[in-house]
């Protein structure tokens, strides 16, 4: 197993499988952002010998994220190979958070290898702010990869950031779709990793706000509900959909952390918030024997940190972490 220094069990696993991606959301990336140099990437078998190595030390659940997962060439071989860990009974499961502009082309066969839920991240519903907060982004597509997902039975949770300014004025709305459709909804509040060219200060909505304003609209009442994750759900009595928060600056969340996060080079984060890292790529490439690999494991979760220290503020520098979280995996 993998236990840190505070007792904390890791059985979570983030994997950033690109940097890469067809949107460029203003809070999160840069416009002419540079990416990796292909060469650099981990292919998709040492992905999988990574993930495996996880697996083997207990690690219960794998999210596949990016940039966005769904550019990546190949990516279903990688969910595929990993459905092997849900078939034998030693991941429970295999989940990926997508932007949806491809998930049309891919829900039915990812409900085939065993995926159960999918995160879509959506900030508008409104076509022209949908374009000018992904810069490049289609509703209509990625509203159909969102109902492929549901039609190929897909557990479907939408994550939106809460952006003052920008969509706090239909917040409301995107509730009242999601749970319409089913759907859980989750407000994220907006992190200062990596440099972009807007503001983030200037956007930041503190979810403690957005709840008083929601509880005006429904009756909220807690839900006891944790899933390991930073997120504390309320239930909307009236459409009986759930919605959660995910409250970083406002409220932290490190005392129940349950995971670490893998990048597409195979650097392994074990804090979103903190710059140490271990590189594993080194490991896996100099030896085919697991051994300094599971050294390599032990060695980074006894760093792991009792938490972040994300700050927003003015004044405050403006980013807390130099990567972007497209590279960390979101
Ligand atoms: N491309 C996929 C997507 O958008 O769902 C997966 C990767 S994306 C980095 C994962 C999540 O991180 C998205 O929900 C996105 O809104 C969120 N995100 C990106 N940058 C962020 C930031 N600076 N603060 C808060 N959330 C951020
Ligand atoms: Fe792409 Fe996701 Fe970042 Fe938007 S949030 S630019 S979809 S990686």
């Amino acid at each position: 197993m993998l236990v840190d220094p505070f007792g904390r069990h890791v059985t979570y696993l983030r994997v950033s499988v690109t940097d890469r991606c067809d949107l460029r959301c203003t809070y999160c990336m840069a416009e002419d952002m540079t990416f990796l140099p292909k060469r650099d990437l981990l292919t998709l078998e040492e992905l999988d010998r990574l993930c495996t190595a996880f697996v083997q030390r207990g690690v219960k659940k794998l999210r596949i994220t990016g940039g966005e997962p769904l550019v990546r060439r190949n990516v279903m071989q990688l969910f595929r190979a990993l459905g092997r860990h849900l078939d034998s009974g030693a991941l429970e499961e295999l989940t990926l958070t997508t932007n949806a502009n491809r998930l049309a082309l891919f829900a039915d066969e990812l409900a085939d290898i065993g995926v159960r839920r999918v995160n879509v991240s959506l900030d508008s519903l409104r076509p022209d702010r949908f374009r000018t907060i992904t810069r490049t982004g289609d509703l209509d597509k990625v509203l159909g990869g969102i109902m492929a997902a549901k039609r190929a039975g897909l557990h479907v949770k939408i994550n939106t950031v809460a952006l003052a300014g920008q969509n706090e004025d239909e917040l409301a709305d995107i509730v009242r779709w999601a749970h319409g459709e089913g759907f859980d909804v989750t407000f994220i509040e907006t992190m200062p990793m990596g440099e972009v060219e807007e503001d983030r200060t200037a956007h930041y909505l503190p979810l403690s706000v957005l709840r008083e304003r929601l509880d005006a609209v429904w009756t909220l009442s807690d839900l006891p509900l944790r899933t390991g994750g930073p997120a504390r759900y309320v239930r909307a009595e009236e459409t009986g959909g759930r919605i959660g928060f995910i409250t970083p600056l406002t409220h932290n969340f490190c005392e129940g952390c349950n995971r670490v996060r893998l990048t597409c080079t195979g650097t392994l984060y074990m804090c979103l918030g903190q710059e140490d890292a271990a590189d594993l790529r080194a490991v896996i490439r100099a030896t085919e024997s697991d051994d300094a690999l599971h050294a390599a494991l032990d060695d980074a979760i006894a760093r792991k940190p009792k938490g972040h220290d994300f700050i927003i503020d003015r004044g405050a520098p403006r980013f807390s972490v130099a990567r972007h979280m497209s590279v960390t995996g979101g």
